[in-house]
């Protein structure tokens, strides 16, 4: 699996730079976002090295699936069936990390806006 050395989240999980690993898996790990933006607020990362969800998609679509089923079991795993799964593609979305994450969020109302 392809690693960039630039790259924050391929340090993180290289255990170069500090995570708040909540599941390491062979293919996905998942840690907790430093600026959490609801009670639970875990990113879902795939090893592989992709710069955003459209290069996932694109390149590896598998890992959409082993993305989707961490974040699932880790939502479970804090307690919640309901949660939200957002991927920012994109600067102009509001990405500032480019490798590819899903933000799992929940434990707040999440029926007020998509944002
Ligand atoms: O979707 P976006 O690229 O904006 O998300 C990046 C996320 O990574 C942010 O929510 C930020 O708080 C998080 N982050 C982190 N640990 C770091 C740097 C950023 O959890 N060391």
């Amino acid at each position: 699996m392809s690693a960039d050395p630039d790259c924050l989240f391929c340090k993180i999980i290289a255990g170069e730079i500090p995570g708040d690993f909540v599941h390491r898996g062979e293919r996905t790990v998942a840690f907790r976002d430093i600026n959490p933006q609801a009670p639970v607020h875990i990113l879902v990362v795939p090893r592989g090295h992709q710069p955003n969800a459209a290069a996932t998609a694109a390149d590896d679509a598998a890992a959409f699936a082993d993305i989707a089923a961490t974040a699932r079991a880790v939502a479970a795993a804090e307690g919640y069936d309901d949660y939200r799964l957002v991927f920012n593609t994109g600067a102009g979305a509001g990405q500032t990390v480019f490798h590819t994450h899903g933000h799992v969020l929940a434990g707040r109302s999440m029926d007020e806006h998509l944002a």
